[in-house]
């Protein structure tokens, strides 16, 4: 469960943009960035190195 307090803390550590929470499979994408942030233990992993590039589409 992830409250919308945190959800507005949490931006793009590239670009600085909103994230949005995916339920599935547990991340925050980047949208302008076409990333996707995992989630590890219940704590965002909110690095760039971390991040995957969201498949095509
Ligand atoms: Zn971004």
């Amino acid at each position: 469960m992830i409250d919308s307090a945190l959800l507005d803390m949490i931006v793009c550590p590239n670009c600085l943009g909103k994230l949005e929470y995916q339920e599935t499979p547990g991340g925050f994408v980047c949208l302008q960035d076409r990333l996707f942030f995992p989630i590890r233990e219940g704590i965002p992993v909110l690095l760039v190195d971390e991040a995957r590039p969201l498949e095509s589409g």
